[in-house]
Protein backbone atom coordinates (compact mmCIF):
# COMPACT_ATOMS: atom_id res chain seq x y z
CA UNK A 1 0.00 0.00 0.00
CA UNK A 2 2.84 2.63 0.76
CA UNK A 3 4.69 1.48 -2.49
CA UNK A 4 1.42 2.11 -4.18
CA UNK A 5 1.14 5.68 -2.38
CA UNK A 6 4.90 6.35 -3.29
CA UNK A 7 4.73 5.55 -6.78
CA UNK A 8 1.29 7.69 -6.88
CA UNK A 9 3.03 10.69 -5.39
CA UNK A 10 5.96 10.18 -7.97
CA UNK A 11 3.75 10.28 -11.29
CA UNK A 12 1.93 13.12 -9.82
CA UNK A 13 5.50 15.26 -9.42
CA UNK A 14 6.44 14.38 -12.69
CA UNK A 15 3.12 15.32 -14.50
CA UNK A 16 3.87 18.77 -12.85
CA UNK A 17 7.22 18.31 -13.79
CA UNK A 18 6.55 18.06 -17.69
CA UNK A 19 3.60 20.68 -17.12
CA UNK A 20 5.52 23.58 -15.47
CA UNK A 21 8.96 23.23 -14.96
CA UNK A 22 11.52 24.27 -17.51
CA UNK A 23 15.05 22.11 -17.01
CA UNK A 24 18.61 23.71 -17.61
CA UNK A 25 19.97 23.05 -20.51
CA UNK A 26 17.89 19.76 -21.13
CA UNK A 27 16.36 18.50 -24.51
CA UNK A 28 12.76 18.73 -23.60
CA UNK A 29 11.59 15.63 -24.35
CA UNK A 30 14.01 14.27 -21.28
CA UNK A 31 12.48 12.53 -18.34
CA UNK A 32 14.08 13.97 -15.35
CA UNK A 33 15.59 11.85 -12.24
CA UNK A 34 14.08 13.59 -9.24
CA UNK A 35 16.55 13.63 -6.60
CA UNK A 36 15.15 13.42 -2.87
CA UNK A 37 17.85 13.66 -0.54
CA UNK A 38 21.52 13.65 -0.33
CA UNK A 39 24.27 12.46 2.26
CA UNK A 40 28.02 12.69 1.53
CA UNK A 41 28.77 11.79 -1.93
CA UNK A 42 25.82 10.28 -2.13
CA UNK A 43 22.17 11.40 -3.51
CA UNK A 44 18.83 9.29 -3.38
CA UNK A 45 15.99 9.43 -6.20
CA UNK A 46 12.94 9.58 -5.17
CA UNK A 47 12.58 5.32 -5.95
CA UNK A 48 15.09 5.20 -3.37
CA UNK A 49 18.16 4.17 -5.65
CA UNK A 50 21.21 5.55 -4.58
CA UNK A 51 23.96 7.39 -6.97
CA UNK A 52 27.27 8.77 -6.16
CA UNK A 53 27.78 12.08 -7.01
CA UNK A 54 30.98 11.96 -9.07
CA UNK A 55 30.43 15.77 -10.57
CA UNK A 56 29.54 17.19 -7.10
CA UNK A 57 26.13 18.52 -9.04
CA UNK A 58 27.88 20.67 -11.11
CA UNK A 59 31.55 20.33 -9.95
CA UNK A 60 30.32 22.46 -6.92
CA UNK A 61 29.06 20.34 -3.40
CA UNK A 62 32.55 20.12 -2.25
CA UNK A 63 31.99 19.62 1.30
CA UNK A 64 29.17 16.51 0.17
CA UNK A 65 25.37 16.79 0.95
CA UNK A 66 23.69 16.63 4.18
CA UNK A 67 26.20 18.81 6.26
CA UNK A 68 23.39 19.43 9.65
CA UNK A 69 25.90 22.18 10.86
CA UNK A 70 25.87 24.23 7.75
CA UNK A 71 21.89 23.98 8.23
CA UNK A 72 22.00 25.43 11.48
CA UNK A 73 24.76 28.47 10.74
CA UNK A 74 21.68 29.26 8.26
CA UNK A 75 19.12 29.00 10.46
CA UNK A 76 21.52 31.30 13.48
CA UNK A 77 22.22 33.76 10.69
CA UNK A 78 18.58 34.08 9.03
CA UNK A 79 16.53 34.46 12.37
CA UNK A 80 19.67 36.92 13.99
CA UNK A 81 19.43 38.99 10.07
CA UNK A 82 18.26 37.57 7.36
CA UNK A 83 18.99 40.64 4.80
CA UNK A 84 20.79 43.82 4.80
CA UNK A 85 22.41 45.05 1.87
CA UNK A 86 26.25 45.27 1.57
CA UNK A 87 25.56 48.92 0.98
CA UNK A 88 25.80 48.95 4.54
CA UNK A 89 27.84 46.12 6.28
CA UNK A 90 27.18 43.54 8.06
CA UNK A 91 28.91 40.36 10.49
CA UNK A 92 29.13 37.77 8.75
CA UNK A 93 30.24 39.45 4.98
CA UNK A 94 33.40 41.10 7.01
CA UNK A 95 34.16 37.72 8.43
CA UNK A 96 33.97 36.05 5.09
CA UNK A 97 35.81 39.09 3.00
CA UNK A 98 38.67 38.80 6.11
CA UNK A 99 39.08 34.76 5.57
CA UNK A 100 38.86 34.86 1.88
CA UNK A 101 41.88 37.18 2.03
CA UNK A 102 44.00 34.42 4.22
CA UNK A 103 42.91 31.92 1.28
CA UNK A 104 43.75 33.44 -1.38
CA UNK A 105 47.40 34.23 0.41
CA UNK A 106 47.77 37.77 -0.93
CA UNK A 107 45.44 41.50 -0.28
CA UNK A 108 42.56 41.74 -2.52
CA UNK A 109 38.89 43.26 -2.13
CA UNK A 110 36.01 41.35 -1.93
CA UNK A 111 32.79 41.79 -3.86
CA UNK A 112 29.75 40.07 -3.24
CA UNK A 113 27.61 38.48 -5.76
CA UNK A 114 25.35 35.76 -6.47
CA UNK A 115 26.79 33.53 -9.36
CA UNK A 116 30.21 32.58 -11.15
CA UNK A 117 28.56 34.79 -14.37
CA UNK A 118 27.48 37.72 -12.08
CA UNK A 119 31.19 37.69 -10.20
CA UNK A 120 32.84 37.28 -14.31
CA UNK A 121 30.68 40.54 -15.11
CA UNK A 122 31.93 42.68 -11.93
CA UNK A 123 35.36 41.72 -13.28
CA UNK A 124 35.31 42.61 -16.42
CA UNK A 125 33.39 46.17 -15.00
CA UNK A 126 35.68 46.66 -12.58
CA UNK A 127 38.75 46.38 -15.29
CA UNK A 128 37.15 48.72 -17.33
CA UNK A 129 36.53 51.03 -14.66
CA UNK A 130 40.04 51.02 -13.44
CA UNK A 131 41.36 51.83 -16.63
CA UNK A 132 39.11 54.70 -16.92
CA UNK A 133 40.57 55.99 -13.71
CA UNK A 134 43.99 55.44 -15.00
CA UNK A 135 42.99 57.47 -18.53
CA UNK A 136 43.62 54.84 -20.07
CA UNK A 137 39.89 54.27 -21.54
CA UNK A 138 40.46 52.63 -25.11
CA UNK A 139 41.50 49.61 -23.01
CA UNK A 140 38.15 48.11 -22.39
CA UNK A 141 38.20 44.77 -24.57
CA UNK A 142 38.87 41.11 -23.27
CA UNK A 143 40.44 38.36 -24.36
CA UNK A 144 39.51 34.63 -23.39
CA UNK A 145 40.10 31.27 -25.06
CA UNK A 146 38.23 28.42 -27.29
CA UNK A 147 36.81 26.48 -25.38
CA UNK A 148 36.45 28.26 -22.50
CA UNK A 149 33.20 29.23 -20.39
CA UNK A 150 32.63 32.07 -18.38
CA UNK A 151 29.15 32.24 -17.13
CA UNK A 152 25.95 32.59 -18.80
CA UNK A 153 25.10 36.15 -19.43
CA UNK A 154 25.61 38.14 -22.34
CA UNK A 155 29.30 39.49 -20.93
CA UNK A 156 30.10 36.57 -19.41
CA UNK A 157 28.75 33.83 -22.32
CA UNK A 158 30.97 37.01 -24.78
CA UNK A 159 33.83 35.92 -23.17
CA UNK A 160 32.53 31.83 -23.58
CA UNK A 161 34.57 30.33 -26.46
CA UNK A 162 32.11 27.72 -27.22
CA UNK A 163 29.93 28.26 -30.21
CA UNK A 164 27.37 25.86 -29.37
CA UNK A 165 26.31 27.75 -26.39
CA UNK A 166 26.22 30.95 -27.92
CA UNK A 167 24.44 30.73 -30.91
CA UNK A 168 20.78 31.91 -31.65
CA UNK A 169 21.67 34.17 -28.21
CA UNK A 170 24.35 36.64 -30.09
CA UNK A 171 25.10 39.90 -30.52
CA UNK A 172 26.53 39.24 -26.62
CA UNK A 173 28.54 41.80 -25.07
CA UNK A 174 30.83 43.62 -27.16
CA UNK A 175 34.71 43.71 -26.83
CA UNK A 176 35.33 39.71 -26.06
CA UNK A 177 37.56 37.56 -28.69
CA UNK A 178 39.39 34.46 -28.22
CA UNK A 179 42.52 32.07 -28.71
CA UNK A 180 43.48 29.12 -28.79
CA UNK A 181 43.51 26.61 -25.60
CA UNK A 182 46.29 24.78 -24.40
CA UNK A 183 44.95 21.49 -25.60
CA UNK A 184 48.50 19.02 -25.76
CA UNK A 185 46.67 16.21 -27.05
CA UNK A 186 45.11 18.02 -29.81
CA UNK A 187 47.73 20.68 -30.19
CA UNK A 188 46.06 23.64 -32.01
CA UNK A 189 49.65 24.30 -33.48
CA UNK A 190 50.76 21.08 -34.16
CA UNK A 191 53.01 21.32 -31.70
CA UNK A 192 54.06 17.98 -29.17
CA UNK A 193 53.77 18.06 -25.59
CA UNK A 194 56.85 19.23 -23.57
CA UNK A 195 58.62 19.54 -26.96
CA UNK A 196 56.81 22.90 -27.76
CA UNK A 197 57.89 26.93 -27.06
CA UNK A 198 54.03 27.46 -25.70
CA UNK A 199 52.87 29.04 -28.73
CA UNK A 200 49.51 28.78 -26.87
CA UNK A 201 50.41 31.55 -24.24
CA UNK A 202 52.42 33.57 -26.96
CA UNK A 203 48.87 33.73 -28.73
CA UNK A 204 47.68 35.65 -26.03
CA UNK A 205 50.54 37.95 -26.42
CA UNK A 206 49.91 38.27 -30.79
CA UNK A 207 46.21 38.63 -29.94
CA UNK A 208 47.17 41.89 -27.32
CA UNK A 209 49.33 43.37 -29.99
CA UNK A 210 47.02 42.94 -33.42
CA UNK A 211 43.96 43.89 -31.35
CA UNK A 212 46.19 46.89 -29.82
CA UNK A 213 47.76 47.03 -26.75
CA UNK A 214 45.56 50.34 -26.33
CA UNK A 215 42.21 48.45 -26.19
CA UNK A 216 42.82 45.70 -24.37
CA UNK A 217 41.88 45.67 -20.47
CA UNK A 218 42.25 42.00 -19.44
CA UNK A 219 42.26 38.32 -20.00
CA UNK A 220 40.31 36.14 -18.23
CA UNK A 221 41.62 32.26 -17.52
CA UNK A 222 40.32 29.07 -15.95
CA UNK A 223 43.66 27.67 -14.44
CA UNK A 224 42.34 24.70 -15.89
CA UNK A 225 40.18 24.76 -18.77
CA UNK A 226 37.23 22.82 -16.78
CA UNK A 227 33.85 22.45 -18.33
CA UNK A 228 35.45 22.98 -21.88
CA UNK A 229 37.23 19.49 -21.55
CA UNK A 230 39.60 19.47 -18.91
CA UNK A 231 42.53 21.08 -20.55
CA UNK A 232 45.27 21.33 -18.44
CA UNK A 233 47.91 23.50 -19.75
CA UNK A 234 51.91 22.81 -19.49
CA UNK A 235 53.19 24.47 -15.49
CA UNK A 236 54.94 27.46 -17.37
CA UNK A 237 51.57 28.89 -19.32
CA UNK A 238 49.96 30.42 -16.26
CA UNK A 239 53.26 32.18 -15.27
CA UNK A 240 54.15 33.54 -19.03
CA UNK A 241 50.77 35.20 -19.58
CA UNK A 242 51.35 36.78 -15.73
CA UNK A 243 54.38 37.83 -17.93
CA UNK A 244 52.68 39.20 -21.21
CA UNK A 245 50.09 41.05 -18.99
CA UNK A 246 52.61 42.93 -16.81
CA UNK A 247 54.62 44.06 -20.51
CA UNK A 248 51.27 45.53 -21.70
CA UNK A 249 49.58 46.37 -18.99
CA UNK A 250 46.86 44.24 -19.41
CA UNK A 251 44.82 42.80 -15.97
CA UNK A 252 44.76 38.97 -15.12
CA UNK A 253 41.80 37.44 -14.36
CA UNK A 254 41.46 34.30 -13.12
CA UNK A 255 37.86 32.57 -13.28
CA UNK A 256 38.26 29.96 -10.04
CA UNK A 257 34.59 29.36 -10.36
CA UNK A 258 35.34 25.32 -10.59
CA UNK A 259 39.02 25.12 -9.71
CA UNK A 260 38.51 27.08 -6.10
CA UNK A 261 38.33 25.87 -2.56
CA UNK A 262 40.33 23.04 -2.38
CA UNK A 263 39.29 21.38 -6.29
CA UNK A 264 42.97 22.08 -7.67
CA UNK A 265 44.48 20.56 -4.62
CA UNK A 266 45.46 23.79 -3.06
CA UNK A 267 43.41 26.50 -1.93
CA UNK A 268 42.89 27.79 -5.40
CA UNK A 269 43.90 27.23 -9.09
CA UNK A 270 46.20 29.75 -9.48
CA UNK A 271 48.23 28.56 -6.34
CA UNK A 272 49.30 25.52 -8.41
CA UNK A 273 51.38 27.69 -11.09
CA UNK A 274 52.45 30.39 -8.63
CA UNK A 275 50.75 33.49 -9.82
CA UNK A 276 49.40 36.33 -8.60
CA UNK A 277 46.07 37.57 -10.52
CA UNK A 278 44.70 40.62 -10.60
CA UNK A 279 41.45 39.65 -10.21
CA UNK A 280 39.97 36.15 -8.90
CA UNK A 281 36.66 35.01 -9.55
CA UNK A 282 34.61 32.49 -7.37
CA UNK A 283 31.36 30.41 -6.68
CA UNK A 284 30.18 26.78 -6.87
CA UNK A 285 32.59 25.78 -4.11
CA UNK A 286 32.67 29.06 -1.61
CA UNK A 287 29.34 27.93 0.05
CA UNK A 288 29.78 24.28 -1.74
CA UNK A 289 26.66 25.37 -3.18
CA UNK A 290 24.74 25.25 0.01
CA UNK A 291 23.42 28.47 -0.60
CA UNK A 292 24.02 30.88 -4.01
CA UNK A 293 26.79 33.32 -3.22
CA UNK A 294 29.97 34.50 -5.48
CA UNK A 295 32.57 37.03 -5.36
CA UNK A 296 35.01 38.88 -7.06
CA UNK A 297 38.39 39.29 -5.53
CA UNK A 298 40.32 42.56 -6.51
CA UNK A 299 44.07 43.08 -5.67
CA UNK A 300 44.60 45.68 -3.05
CA UNK A 301 46.29 48.07 -6.22
CA UNK A 302 43.42 47.91 -7.86
CA UNK A 303 40.96 49.10 -5.66
CA UNK A 304 43.34 51.80 -4.01
CA UNK A 305 42.95 53.28 -7.90
CA UNK A 306 39.45 53.26 -7.22
CA UNK A 307 39.93 55.22 -4.17
CA UNK A 308 42.74 57.80 -5.19
CA UNK A 309 40.57 58.56 -8.36
CA UNK A 310 38.16 60.77 -6.38
CA UNK A 311 34.89 61.28 -5.13
CA UNK A 312 33.22 60.14 -8.17
CA UNK A 313 35.26 57.30 -8.37
CA UNK A 314 33.35 54.58 -6.51
CA UNK A 315 32.30 51.39 -8.39
CA UNK A 316 28.60 52.24 -9.50
CA UNK A 317 27.20 48.79 -9.53
CA UNK A 318 24.82 46.85 -6.90
CA UNK A 319 23.70 43.89 -6.11
CA UNK A 320 20.29 43.11 -4.42
CA UNK A 321 21.05 39.78 -2.99
CA UNK A 322 25.07 39.70 -3.67
CA UNK A 323 26.75 39.09 0.18
CA UNK A 324 23.53 37.76 1.50
CA UNK A 325 24.11 37.61 5.10
CA UNK A 326 22.87 33.98 5.30
CA UNK A 327 24.90 32.91 1.87
CA UNK A 328 27.90 34.49 3.90
CA UNK A 329 27.04 32.61 6.97
CA UNK A 330 26.98 29.01 4.95
CA UNK A 331 30.38 30.04 3.21
CA UNK A 332 31.93 30.55 6.30
CA UNK A 333 31.01 27.43 8.18
CA UNK A 334 31.65 25.87 4.52
CA UNK A 335 35.28 27.18 4.59
CA UNK A 336 35.59 26.01 8.53
CA UNK A 337 34.53 22.28 7.25
CA UNK A 338 36.75 22.24 4.45
CA UNK A 339 40.22 23.46 6.94
CA UNK A 340 39.38 21.35 9.78
CA UNK A 341 38.74 18.27 7.71
CA UNK A 342 41.85 19.27 5.88
CA UNK A 343 39.89 18.92 2.47
CA UNK A 344 42.30 20.78 0.26
CA UNK A 345 44.51 17.93 1.29
CA UNK A 346 42.30 15.10 0.53
CA UNK A 347 41.39 16.60 -2.75
CA UNK A 348 44.68 16.21 -3.59
CA UNK A 349 45.29 12.85 -2.54
CA UNK A 350 42.01 11.78 -3.76
CA UNK A 351 43.15 12.52 -6.99
CA UNK A 352 46.60 11.01 -6.89
CA UNK A 353 44.47 7.86 -5.96
CA UNK A 354 41.95 8.16 -9.11
CA UNK A 355 44.96 9.03 -11.45
CA UNK A 356 47.11 5.90 -10.11
CA UNK A 357 44.25 3.33 -10.13
CA UNK A 358 42.69 4.48 -13.16
CA UNK A 359 45.67 3.62 -15.29
CA UNK A 360 44.38 0.73 -16.70
CA UNK A 361 42.07 2.38 -18.31
CA UNK A 362 44.17 3.49 -20.43
CA UNK A 363 44.51 0.08 -21.92
CA UNK A 364 40.64 0.43 -23.07
CA UNK A 365 40.56 0.90 -26.74
CA UNK A 366 38.58 4.32 -26.81
CA UNK A 367 40.33 5.48 -24.07
CA UNK A 368 42.96 8.27 -25.66
CA UNK A 369 43.92 10.37 -22.33
CA UNK A 370 43.36 10.61 -19.02
CA UNK A 371 43.54 14.22 -17.56
CA UNK A 372 43.74 15.29 -13.65
CA UNK A 373 44.21 18.37 -11.64
CA UNK A 374 43.77 17.87 -8.44
CA UNK A 375 40.35 15.79 -8.22
CA UNK A 376 38.79 16.74 -11.20
CA UNK A 377 39.19 14.09 -14.28
CA UNK A 378 38.67 14.34 -17.68
CA UNK A 379 38.48 11.12 -19.56
CA UNK A 380 38.41 11.67 -23.75
CA UNK A 381 37.20 9.01 -25.51
CA UNK A 382 38.43 8.09 -29.21
CA UNK A 383 37.64 6.27 -31.87
CA UNK A 384 41.05 5.12 -33.03
CA UNK A 385 44.26 5.77 -30.54
CA UNK A 386 45.90 6.79 -33.42
CA UNK A 387 43.67 9.25 -35.60
CA UNK A 388 42.67 10.55 -31.99
CA UNK A 389 38.94 10.66 -34.14
CA UNK A 390 36.42 11.50 -31.40
CA UNK A 391 34.11 8.61 -29.96
CA UNK A 392 30.89 8.39 -31.20
CA UNK A 393 27.80 10.03 -29.13
CA UNK A 394 26.27 6.19 -28.90
CA UNK A 395 29.55 5.31 -27.09
CA UNK A 396 29.61 8.34 -24.55
CA UNK A 397 26.09 7.57 -24.10
CA UNK A 398 26.71 3.93 -23.28
CA UNK A 399 29.17 4.07 -21.08
CA UNK A 400 27.21 7.08 -19.07
CA UNK A 401 24.56 4.91 -18.93
CA UNK A 402 26.63 1.87 -17.37
CA UNK A 403 27.52 3.87 -14.88
CA UNK A 404 24.61 5.47 -13.83
CA UNK A 405 22.93 1.67 -13.87
CA UNK A 406 26.10 0.61 -11.50
CA UNK A 407 25.00 3.45 -9.16
CA UNK A 408 27.97 6.20 -10.60
CA UNK A 409 26.93 9.88 -12.16
CA UNK A 410 29.68 11.16 -14.09
CA UNK A 411 29.45 14.04 -16.23
CA UNK A 412 30.10 14.76 -20.16
CA UNK A 413 31.57 17.70 -22.13
CA UNK A 414 33.54 18.02 -25.20
CA UNK A 415 32.96 20.04 -28.63
CA UNK A 416 36.47 20.62 -28.42
CA UNK A 417 36.06 18.90 -31.66
CA UNK A 418 33.35 20.68 -33.11
CA UNK A 419 30.15 18.18 -32.69
CA UNK A 420 31.33 15.81 -30.61
CA UNK A 421 30.66 15.53 -26.67
CA UNK A 422 33.66 12.69 -25.81
CA UNK A 423 35.45 13.52 -22.48
CA UNK A 424 33.55 12.08 -19.71
CA UNK A 425 34.44 14.35 -16.36
CA UNK A 426 34.35 13.45 -12.49
CA UNK A 427 34.79 15.81 -9.81
CA UNK A 428 33.48 14.14 -6.46
CA UNK A 429 33.15 15.71 -3.18
CA UNK A 430 36.17 16.30 -1.45
CA UNK A 431 34.85 14.85 1.48
CA UNK A 432 34.40 11.56 -0.27
CA UNK A 433 35.58 8.71 1.95
CA UNK A 434 38.09 5.57 0.61
CA UNK A 435 35.24 3.49 -0.22
CA UNK A 436 33.66 6.41 -2.21
CA UNK A 437 36.69 6.45 -3.74
CA UNK A 438 36.94 2.70 -4.46
CA UNK A 439 33.45 2.32 -5.62
CA UNK A 440 34.35 5.23 -8.68
CA UNK A 441 36.98 3.47 -9.41
CA UNK A 442 36.11 -0.18 -9.84
CA UNK A 443 32.42 0.91 -11.15
CA UNK A 444 34.34 2.67 -13.96
CA UNK A 445 37.18 -0.17 -14.37
CA UNK A 446 34.01 -2.55 -14.50
CA UNK A 447 32.07 -0.30 -16.74
CA UNK A 448 35.33 -0.19 -19.28
CA UNK A 449 35.94 -4.16 -18.65
CA UNK A 450 32.53 -4.70 -20.46
CA UNK A 451 32.90 -2.32 -22.91
CA UNK A 452 35.86 -3.33 -24.86
CA UNK A 453 38.40 -4.36 -22.08
CA UNK A 454 40.87 -2.86 -20.55
CA UNK A 455 43.33 -5.99 -20.03
CA UNK A 456 46.44 -6.03 -21.73
N1 LIG B 1 32.97 30.15 -14.70
C1 LIG B 1 33.19 28.83 -14.77
C2 LIG B 1 34.58 28.34 -14.98
C3 LIG B 1 32.13 27.94 -14.64
O1 LIG B 1 32.33 26.62 -14.73
C4 LIG B 1 30.83 28.44 -14.43
C5 LIG B 1 29.62 27.52 -14.24
N2 LIG B 1 29.74 26.22 -14.58
C6 LIG B 1 30.65 29.82 -14.39
C7 LIG B 1 31.74 30.64 -14.50
C8 LIG B 1 29.30 30.42 -14.20
O2 LIG B 1 28.82 30.16 -12.93
P1 LIG B 1 27.25 30.23 -12.64
O3 LIG B 1 26.62 29.05 -13.27
O4 LIG B 1 27.20 30.20 -11.13
O5 LIG B 1 26.77 31.54 -13.17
Amino acid sequence: HAAMQADELKEALLEKDRAYLWHHITPHNDHPMIVASGEGSWITDMDGNRYLDGMSGLWCVNVGHGRKEIAEAAAVQMTTLAYSPLIQSHVPGIELAAKLNDWLEGEYRIFFSNSGSDANEVAFKIARQAFHQRGKATKHKFISRHRAYHGNSMGALGATGQAQRKLKYEPLGVGFSHVPPPYCYRCPFGQTSGACELQCAQAYEDAIIWEGSDSVAGIIVEPVITGGGMLVPPDSYLPKLREICDKHDVLLIVDEVICGFGRSGQKFGHHNFGVRPDIVTMAKGLTSAYSPLSATAVSAELYESFKESGPDSHFRHVNTFGGNPVSCAVALKNLEIIEREGLVERSALIGRRMRSRMKPLLRHPNVGEIRCFGSAIGIELVEDKETKHPASATLVAGIIADCKARGLLIGKNGDTVPGFMNILTLSPPLSSTDEDIAFIIDTLLAVFGAAGGTSE
